[in-house]
């Protein structure tokens, strides 16, 4: 019954054999990479159900603030390193501002700050700006799991 999947639930791209599968309703996932297994796992009911049907986006359009301006050279490596994140469609780098365009199916902002973070990135430090990021961050993970709730209060039609 184990039946393996051969591409990634959540991408649609080919899955890779080094990330570990998922088990989820009785079925092996496999993923492409290690942030749509992350994907898959925080919301498995949006993602188990979407194989062979057409794919859905909700696209999500943010400005990322930074503490400093970026250099031109550190924009050119910074653009395709997150445009090699699963989701992210489009990102501009002006100053201290980072616009990016992004599937919210394939990938959260908190994802996002994440992987700036981890090439050392220092997101800005106002309360404002605190305030607005946990606001996306809530925003995105409420809209995330009323996608994954079960309408269970849909009325049947009388038979
Ligand atoms: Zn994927």
């Amino acid at each position: 019954m184990n039946q393996l999947e051969d591409s990634c639930p959540v991408c649609g791209m080919s899955a890779e054999i080094e990330v570990p599968p998922v088990t989820y309703n009785k079925m092996y996932f496999h993923f492409c990479s290690e942030q749509c297994r992350e994907t898959f796992s925080a919301h498995p009911v949006i993602y188990s159900s979407r194989t062979g049907k057409a794919r859905s986006e909700i696209l999500k359009r943010r400005a990322i603030h930074l503490t400093t301006p970026l250099d031109s050279e550190v924009s050119a490596l910074l653009v395709p390193y997150l445009k090699e994140m699963m989701g992210v469609k489009m990102v501009i780098v002006e100053g201290d501002t980072i616009s990016i365009t992004y599937d919210l199916l394939q990938v959260t902002e908190s994802q996002i700050e994440k992987a700036l973070g981890e090439i050392g990135l220092q997101l800005g430090g106002s309360w404002l700006e605190h305030l607005r990021r946990a606001w996306v961050d809530n925003s995105e993970e409420i809209e995330l799991d009323n996608l994954a709730a079960p309408r269970y209060h849909r009325t049947r039609p009388q038979a």
